[in-house]
Protein backbone atom coordinates (compact mmCIF):
# COMPACT_ATOMS: atom_id res chain seq x y z
CA UNK A 1 0.00 0.00 0.00
CA UNK A 2 1.28 3.74 -0.66
CA UNK A 3 -0.37 6.76 0.51
CA UNK A 4 0.74 9.80 -0.40
CA UNK A 5 0.37 12.93 1.71
CA UNK A 6 0.81 16.59 1.38
CA UNK A 7 0.55 18.56 4.62
CA UNK A 8 -0.59 22.13 3.93
CA UNK A 9 2.14 23.81 5.91
CA UNK A 10 2.54 27.10 3.46
CA UNK A 11 -0.04 30.20 3.63
CA UNK A 12 -2.01 30.92 0.53
CA UNK A 13 -4.99 32.19 -1.14
CA UNK A 14 -8.01 31.00 0.27
CA UNK A 15 -10.65 29.99 -2.58
CA UNK A 16 -13.42 32.42 -2.29
CA UNK A 17 -16.25 30.10 -3.53
CA UNK A 18 -18.36 28.26 -0.68
CA UNK A 19 -17.13 24.33 -0.22
CA UNK A 20 -20.06 21.93 -0.16
CA UNK A 21 -18.29 20.37 3.13
CA UNK A 22 -15.44 21.02 5.23
CA UNK A 23 -13.26 17.62 6.55
CA UNK A 24 -9.79 17.35 8.49
CA UNK A 25 -8.06 15.23 5.43
CA UNK A 26 -9.65 14.05 2.10
CA UNK A 27 -8.92 10.82 0.74
CA UNK A 28 -8.72 10.69 -3.19
CA UNK A 29 -9.07 6.64 -3.84
CA UNK A 30 -10.98 4.42 -2.09
CA UNK A 31 -8.84 1.42 -2.62
CA UNK A 32 -6.45 -0.95 0.47
CA UNK A 33 -5.12 2.44 1.28
CA UNK A 34 -7.42 5.07 0.70
CA UNK A 35 -9.73 2.91 2.54
CA UNK A 36 -7.40 1.67 5.38
CA UNK A 37 -6.21 5.24 5.89
CA UNK A 38 -10.24 6.23 6.63
CA UNK A 39 -10.09 3.59 9.24
CA UNK A 40 -6.96 4.64 11.20
CA UNK A 41 -7.92 8.33 10.77
CA UNK A 42 -11.62 8.21 12.14
CA UNK A 43 -10.11 5.45 15.14
CA UNK A 44 -7.78 8.07 15.69
CA UNK A 45 -10.92 10.36 15.96
CA UNK A 46 -9.60 12.07 12.43
CA UNK A 47 -12.23 13.88 10.66
CA UNK A 48 -12.31 12.43 6.75
CA UNK A 49 -13.97 11.87 4.08
CA UNK A 50 -13.00 9.42 1.04
CA UNK A 51 -13.66 9.64 -2.14
CA UNK A 52 -13.72 6.72 -4.85
CA UNK A 53 -14.23 7.36 -8.82
CA UNK A 54 -15.60 4.03 -9.49
CA UNK A 55 -18.91 2.87 -7.97
CA UNK A 56 -18.78 0.50 -4.97
CA UNK A 57 -20.50 -2.50 -6.86
CA UNK A 58 -17.35 -2.18 -9.60
CA UNK A 59 -14.72 -1.75 -6.96
CA UNK A 60 -16.15 -4.54 -4.97
CA UNK A 61 -15.77 -7.07 -7.57
CA UNK A 62 -12.38 -5.40 -9.46
CA UNK A 63 -9.65 -8.62 -9.41
CA UNK A 64 -6.10 -7.46 -8.87
CA UNK A 65 -3.96 -9.06 -5.81
CA UNK A 66 -4.06 -11.97 -3.88
CA UNK A 67 -2.05 -11.73 -0.87
CA UNK A 68 -1.55 -9.65 1.41
CA UNK A 69 1.73 -9.20 2.91
CA UNK A 70 2.48 -10.00 6.90
CA UNK A 71 3.31 -6.13 7.42
CA UNK A 72 -0.22 -5.05 6.28
CA UNK A 73 -1.92 -8.49 8.19
CA UNK A 74 0.25 -6.70 11.15
CA UNK A 75 -0.88 -3.40 10.71
CA UNK A 76 -5.11 -3.98 10.02
CA UNK A 77 -4.68 -6.27 13.31
CA UNK A 78 -2.94 -3.58 15.33
CA UNK A 79 -5.75 -0.82 14.22
CA UNK A 80 -8.54 -3.62 15.27
CA UNK A 81 -9.34 -4.02 11.63
CA UNK A 82 -7.90 -7.90 11.25
CA UNK A 83 -11.52 -8.56 10.53
CA UNK A 84 -10.59 -7.28 7.10
CA UNK A 85 -8.17 -10.30 5.87
CA UNK A 86 -10.41 -13.38 8.38
CA UNK A 87 -13.36 -15.20 7.51
CA UNK A 88 -15.76 -13.70 5.54
CA UNK A 89 -17.72 -15.09 2.85
CA UNK A 90 -15.39 -15.80 -0.14
CA UNK A 91 -12.31 -14.61 1.47
CA UNK A 92 -9.74 -17.74 1.65
CA UNK A 93 -7.26 -16.69 4.35
CA UNK A 94 -3.56 -18.72 5.18
CA UNK A 95 -0.56 -18.37 6.73
CA UNK A 96 2.23 -17.60 5.12
CA UNK A 97 5.17 -19.22 6.74
CA UNK A 98 7.23 -15.65 6.17
CA UNK A 99 9.65 -16.69 9.21
CA UNK A 100 9.91 -13.56 11.44
CA UNK A 101 7.79 -11.01 9.58
CA UNK A 102 4.91 -13.79 10.58
CA UNK A 103 1.88 -14.16 8.77
CA UNK A 104 0.70 -12.81 5.69
CA UNK A 105 -2.90 -13.56 4.09
CA UNK A 106 -4.14 -15.01 0.72
CA UNK A 107 -6.83 -13.07 0.23
CA UNK A 108 -8.54 -11.82 -3.49
CA UNK A 109 -8.19 -7.99 -3.18
CA UNK A 110 -11.73 -7.70 -4.14
CA UNK A 111 -12.64 -9.40 -0.85
CA UNK A 112 -10.18 -7.10 0.76
CA UNK A 113 -11.94 -4.25 -0.27
CA UNK A 114 -15.37 -5.36 -0.16
CA UNK A 115 -14.23 -6.18 3.90
CA UNK A 116 -12.61 -2.57 4.54
CA UNK A 117 -15.94 -0.88 2.69
CA UNK A 118 -17.77 -2.40 5.13
CA UNK A 119 -15.14 -1.64 8.25
CA UNK A 120 -15.24 1.79 7.30
CA UNK A 121 -18.80 2.02 6.93
CA UNK A 122 -20.05 0.20 10.17
CA UNK A 123 -16.93 3.24 11.85
CA UNK A 124 -19.56 5.86 10.14
CA UNK A 125 -17.51 6.68 7.59
CA UNK A 126 -18.02 9.08 5.26
CA UNK A 127 -17.18 7.30 1.44
CA UNK A 128 -18.48 9.02 -2.08
CA UNK A 129 -18.47 6.69 -4.37
CA UNK A 130 -18.44 7.52 -7.96
CA UNK A 131 -16.65 10.84 -7.25
CA UNK A 132 -15.74 12.25 -10.75
CA UNK A 133 -13.83 14.44 -12.27
CA UNK A 134 -11.43 14.93 -8.88
CA UNK A 135 -9.26 18.18 -9.49
CA UNK A 136 -6.67 18.78 -6.36
CA UNK A 137 -6.88 22.77 -5.56
CA UNK A 138 -4.53 25.03 -2.79
CA UNK A 139 -1.95 21.97 -2.22
CA UNK A 140 0.30 23.74 -0.35
CA UNK A 141 -1.94 26.30 1.22
CA UNK A 142 -3.71 26.62 4.37
CA UNK A 143 -6.24 25.25 2.84
CA UNK A 144 -6.74 23.15 0.10
CA UNK A 145 -10.04 22.35 -1.87
CA UNK A 146 -10.82 19.13 -3.21
CA UNK A 147 -13.36 19.55 -6.40
CA UNK A 148 -15.63 16.52 -7.84
CA UNK A 149 -18.59 15.87 -9.20
CA UNK A 150 -21.59 13.21 -8.82
CA UNK A 151 -24.76 12.46 -10.24
CA UNK A 152 -25.96 15.72 -8.52
CA UNK A 153 -23.20 17.42 -9.85
CA UNK A 154 -20.28 20.03 -9.09
CA UNK A 155 -18.91 19.66 -5.40
CA UNK A 156 -16.58 21.17 -3.34
CA UNK A 157 -14.65 20.05 0.23
CA UNK A 158 -12.32 22.64 1.97
CA UNK A 159 -10.06 20.09 4.30
CA UNK A 160 -6.60 20.54 6.01
CA UNK A 161 -4.89 17.59 4.35
CA UNK A 162 -4.87 16.07 1.09
CA UNK A 163 -4.11 11.62 0.94
CA UNK A 164 -3.49 10.62 -2.59
CA UNK A 165 -4.54 6.98 -2.24
CA UNK A 166 -5.78 7.18 -6.07
CA UNK A 167 -2.56 4.36 -7.39
CA UNK A 168 -0.09 5.17 -10.04
CA UNK A 169 -2.94 6.55 -12.59
CA UNK A 170 -4.53 8.79 -10.28
CA UNK A 171 -4.88 12.57 -10.25
CA UNK A 172 -2.79 13.41 -6.64
CA UNK A 173 0.52 12.26 -8.05
CA UNK A 174 0.64 14.89 -11.36
CA UNK A 175 -1.12 17.63 -9.07
CA UNK A 176 1.74 17.74 -6.00
CA UNK A 177 3.78 20.94 -6.26
CA UNK A 178 6.93 20.51 -7.71
CA UNK A 179 9.32 20.68 -5.14
CA UNK A 180 7.26 17.90 -2.49
CA UNK A 181 7.34 14.65 -4.14
CA UNK A 182 10.06 12.14 -3.34
CA UNK A 183 9.79 9.03 -5.51
CA UNK A 184 11.38 6.06 -4.43
CA UNK A 185 12.01 2.92 -6.00
CA UNK A 186 14.09 -0.29 -6.43
CA UNK A 187 14.31 -2.58 -9.63
CA UNK A 188 15.19 -6.22 -8.58
CA UNK A 189 16.01 -6.98 -12.08
CA UNK A 190 13.29 -9.32 -12.82
CA UNK A 191 9.22 -9.15 -13.98
CA UNK A 192 6.44 -11.53 -13.92
CA UNK A 193 4.39 -12.86 -17.37
CA UNK A 194 1.25 -12.67 -15.43
CA UNK A 195 -1.73 -14.34 -17.20
CA UNK A 196 -5.56 -14.30 -15.29
CA UNK A 197 -7.34 -17.35 -16.27
CA UNK A 198 -11.27 -18.36 -15.53
CA UNK A 199 -10.93 -21.49 -13.36
CA UNK A 200 -10.82 -21.30 -9.66
CA UNK A 201 -7.47 -22.25 -7.78
CA UNK A 202 -7.48 -25.37 -6.01
CA UNK A 203 -5.41 -25.23 -3.56
CA UNK A 204 -5.45 -21.51 -3.14
CA UNK A 205 -2.07 -20.82 -3.51
CA UNK A 206 0.59 -23.04 -5.23
CA UNK A 207 4.24 -21.23 -5.26
CA UNK A 208 7.03 -22.58 -6.91
CA UNK A 209 10.22 -20.57 -5.47
CA UNK A 210 13.90 -21.90 -7.21
CA UNK A 211 17.21 -20.25 -6.95
CA UNK A 212 16.17 -20.17 -11.28
CA UNK A 213 13.10 -17.96 -10.60
CA UNK A 214 9.21 -18.40 -9.27
CA UNK A 215 6.49 -19.49 -10.24
CA UNK A 216 2.82 -19.44 -9.05
CA UNK A 217 -0.96 -19.94 -8.98
CA UNK A 218 -2.76 -17.78 -6.80
CA UNK A 219 -6.78 -17.31 -6.13
CA UNK A 220 -8.62 -14.45 -7.57
CA UNK A 221 -11.47 -15.65 -5.76
CA UNK A 222 -14.45 -18.62 -6.69
CA UNK A 223 -13.74 -18.46 -10.23
CA UNK A 224 -10.44 -16.72 -11.02
CA UNK A 225 -6.75 -17.57 -10.79
CA UNK A 226 -3.74 -15.56 -11.93
CA UNK A 227 -0.83 -17.33 -13.12
CA UNK A 228 2.86 -16.05 -12.69
CA UNK A 229 6.06 -17.26 -14.22
CA UNK A 230 9.14 -14.92 -13.45
CA UNK A 231 11.18 -13.87 -16.66
CA UNK A 232 14.04 -11.46 -17.20
CA UNK A 233 12.56 -7.92 -16.76
CA UNK A 234 13.83 -7.72 -20.31
CA UNK A 235 11.11 -10.07 -21.78
CA UNK A 236 8.31 -8.22 -23.75
CA UNK A 237 4.88 -9.71 -22.73
CA UNK A 238 2.01 -10.17 -25.73
CA UNK A 239 1.01 -6.82 -25.26
CA UNK A 240 4.25 -5.34 -25.70
CA UNK A 241 5.25 -4.69 -21.99
CA UNK A 242 6.03 -7.14 -19.13
CA UNK A 243 3.91 -7.36 -15.88
CA UNK A 244 4.51 -6.27 -12.50
CA UNK A 245 8.29 -5.44 -12.46
CA UNK A 246 8.66 -5.93 -9.37
CA UNK A 247 9.92 -2.51 -8.17
CA UNK A 248 8.76 -3.46 -4.66
CA UNK A 249 8.33 -7.16 -4.58
CA UNK A 250 10.47 -9.65 -3.15
CA UNK A 251 12.16 -12.64 -4.96
CA UNK A 252 8.83 -15.61 -4.33
CA UNK A 253 6.37 -12.59 -3.73
CA UNK A 254 3.86 -11.76 -6.33
CA UNK A 255 4.11 -8.40 -8.26
CA UNK A 256 3.31 -5.21 -6.85
CA UNK A 257 3.27 -2.49 -9.69
CA UNK A 258 -0.17 -1.72 -10.27
CA UNK A 259 -1.40 -1.68 -13.66
CA UNK A 260 -4.49 -1.64 -15.85
CA UNK A 261 -7.94 -0.09 -15.51
CA UNK A 262 -8.11 1.55 -11.67
C1 LIG B 1 -2.19 -8.20 -11.62
C2 LIG B 1 -1.81 -7.62 -10.30
C3 LIG B 1 -1.47 -8.48 -9.26
C4 LIG B 1 -1.09 -7.97 -8.03
N1 LIG B 1 -0.75 -8.83 -7.02
C5 LIG B 1 -0.45 -8.34 -5.79
C6 LIG B 1 -0.24 -9.20 -4.67
O1 LIG B 1 -0.39 -10.42 -4.76
N2 LIG B 1 0.07 -8.66 -3.48
C7 LIG B 1 0.16 -7.30 -3.32
O2 LIG B 1 0.46 -6.85 -2.21
N3 LIG B 1 -0.04 -6.46 -4.37
C8 LIG B 1 -0.37 -6.94 -5.57
N4 LIG B 1 -0.64 -6.09 -6.62
C9 LIG B 1 -0.53 -4.65 -6.39
C10 LIG B 1 -1.76 -4.14 -5.66
O3 LIG B 1 -2.90 -4.44 -6.44
C11 LIG B 1 -1.58 -2.65 -5.46
O4 LIG B 1 -0.40 -2.45 -4.72
C12 LIG B 1 -2.76 -2.07 -4.70
O5 LIG B 1 -3.90 -2.08 -5.50
C13 LIG B 1 -2.42 -0.65 -4.31
O6 LIG B 1 -3.50 -0.20 -3.52
P1 LIG B 1 -3.89 1.32 -3.51
O7 LIG B 1 -5.06 1.45 -2.61
O8 LIG B 1 -2.66 2.13 -3.29
O9 LIG B 1 -4.30 1.63 -5.03
P2 LIG B 1 -5.53 1.08 -5.83
O10 LIG B 1 -5.92 -0.29 -5.40
O11 LIG B 1 -5.21 1.31 -7.27
O12 LIG B 1 -6.70 2.02 -5.39
C14 LIG B 1 -6.80 3.33 -5.87
C15 LIG B 1 -8.27 3.70 -5.86
O13 LIG B 1 -8.38 5.03 -6.30
C16 LIG B 1 -9.43 5.12 -7.24
N5 LIG B 1 -9.11 6.25 -8.10
C17 LIG B 1 -8.21 6.31 -9.10
N6 LIG B 1 -8.19 7.53 -9.64
C18 LIG B 1 -9.10 8.26 -8.95
C19 LIG B 1 -9.54 9.60 -9.02
N7 LIG B 1 -9.06 10.45 -9.94
N8 LIG B 1 -10.48 10.03 -8.15
C20 LIG B 1 -10.99 9.19 -7.21
N9 LIG B 1 -10.61 7.90 -7.09
C21 LIG B 1 -9.67 7.45 -7.95
C22 LIG B 1 -9.44 3.78 -7.95
O14 LIG B 1 -10.70 3.48 -8.53
C23 LIG B 1 -9.09 2.84 -6.81
O15 LIG B 1 -10.24 2.35 -6.15
C24 LIG B 1 -1.04 -6.58 -7.85
C25 LIG B 1 -1.44 -5.71 -8.88
C26 LIG B 1 -1.80 -6.22 -10.10
C27 LIG B 1 -2.23 -5.28 -11.19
Amino acid sequence: MVVIQFTSTLSGERNMTQADAKTTVAVVGGGVAGLALGTFLLRSGIPCVVLEKNSREYVEQRQRAGSLDSRGVRTLRAWGAGEAVEGHGEQRAWRMDTGEDGAGAFIPQQVLVRNLIRIFLRDGGDLRFEAEDVTLEGLGTEQPRVRYRDGEGAKAIDCAFVAGADGFHGVSRTAIPDGFLACHSHEFGYAWLTVMAEVPADPAAVMAVHSRGFAARITRGPHASRIYLQCPSTTPSATGRTRGSGTNSAPGSPPRCGEGRS
